[in-house]
């Protein structure tokens, strides 16, 4: 498949990905978007030309609003229609090539928006190699996994007041927390700030009424695509107050997240087998055996910049197929109580860490709780976020001769 706009081999938005986002343009109007290349197309202005006309959708006008909230409720068979009229517009031999040059704009002169209302967000925790870690270092003297882990995908109830687009400065946070030898906690800005490279998954669809569950067969079609995540952490804060409940104030003061969805259509050739199991490892209930494999193969960065460099390092890669979770498998389980879902909501998977330590997915691990500092080429070194830091993500599905990816979520630590 080629367009009429040619696209670079290296390029994250080939007309094999058609993403979906919002994005306000240089006169302030914010409309629902597809990216190809270095361009955006407006959507709005698409669906003004009639294309989406002829394809019978449940609701016409898809793309009326500045958010993909009513795209996101559509089937996925009317969203899957949308996305390939979208591709033949934007084909070598489309008969609209005219009328896109005329609505196309440089990707560079619009911002990007939250892609629609998030409902509800919740966190997972789906990497075996993440959870060991963190697990090695809390509980040194016992199994590094917790006795529920490997039969059920463990998560928190988030916050989605506080997800905002790549771009936003994170400011630091301020709580409780309790210095090393004190006796109680002080009211203090963070000293540990962290980040953790995470992908979220958009539901879509009706969602499921109260009472009843989604199977893990069939919850692919429930999730319209994946962006990166960013679970800002402050482990000073979450270290004083994760117990009995879990995460609170550590995680709810800001979570970023990448622009552009990429629909589960566009990655379905990347589709990987998930992590073997282990003989030992206990066996799935029903509910959360899926009949096919559920894996993606995308790569990750994490890229860090100090306020003294000039340009960012990489300080660290790896690969979203290393999940022992499934999206599908932590929609299963999230429903299995009869929890309803609505377009809108998010799921994201818990920090992407894999076997080496080069693929560890936050500083927590890479510095192994700070003991092990990362040297910057700035002369200085990092065992946590420092103001002015600016830390970018990046993934993309390596094809044939071209690449799926999610661009950049981008954030500096401000103080
Ligand atoms: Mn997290």
């Amino acid at each position: 498949m080629k367009s009429f706009l040619p696209t670079e081999e290296d390029s994250h938005f080939p007309i094999q990905n058609i993403p979906f986002g919002v994005c306000q343009r240089a006169d302030g109007h914010a409309h629902c978007s597809t990216r190809i290349g270095d361009f955006v197309l407006d959507l709005f202005e698409l669906e003004q030309l009639g294309i989406f006309d002829s394809l019978g959708l449940e609701v016409p006008q898809p793309f009326d609003k500045p958010s993909l909230d009513v795209f996101m409720g559509l089937p996925h068979q009317e969203r899957k229609q949308i996305r390939e009229a979208i591709q033949a517009v934007l084909s070598e031999d489309s008969v609209h090539k005219a009328a896109v040059k005329k609505i196309i704009v440089p990707a560079d002169s619009v911002q990007p928006l939250l892609p629609a209302t998030i409902g509800d967000y919740t966190d997972f925790y789906a990497s075996r190699w993440h959870a060991s870690n963190v697990g090695k270092m809390f509980r040194p003297d016992g199994e590094p996994l917790l006795p529920n882990w490997l039969h059920l995908p463990v998560g928190y109830h988030g916050r989605s007041s506080s997800i905002v687009p790549t771009g936003i400065p994170v400011r630091r946070p301020r709580g409780q927390i309790v210095l090393p030898d004190a006796d109680g906690p002080i009211d203090s800005a963070s000293r540990l700030l962290d980040y953790e490279f995470e992908m979220g998954a958009f539901f879509g669809g009706t969602g499921n009424e109260l009472g009843s569950r989604i199977d893990v067969n069939c919850a692919a079609e429930h999730l319209v695509g994946l962006v990166i995540v960013n679970d800002w952490s402050a482990r000073d804060i979450q270290k004083w107050e994760y117990q009995p409940l879990g995460p609170f104030n550590a995680k709810n003061f800001q979570t970023s997240i990448s622009p552009w969805i990429v629909t589960l259509d566009a990655l379905q050739e990347f589709r990987v087998e998930q992590p073997n199991r282990e003989p030992s490892d206990p066996e799935l209930l029903d509910y959360l055996k899926p009949n096919s494999s559920q894996g993606f193969n995308i790569q990750i960065e994490t890229w860090l910049k100090s306020a003294a460099m000039n340009e960012a390092v990489k300080i660290s890669s790896g690969n979203f197929r290393e999940m022992w979770w499934s999206f599908e498998q932590m929609l299963a389980h999230h429903t299995s109580t009869g929890c309803p879902f609505r377009p809108g909501d998010l799921l994201a998977s818990g920090t992407v860490s894999g076997p080496t330590k080069e693929s560890r997915g936050c500083l927590l691990e890479l510095t192994w709780r700070g003991t092990e500092p990362i040297e910057l080429p700035d002369g200085s070194t990092r065992r946590f976020l420092e103001d002015g830091d600016t830390l970018t993500m990046t993934a993309f599905c390596q094809g044939a001769g071209y690449r799926i990816g999610f661009g950049e979520l981008s954030a500096q630590i401000v103080a």
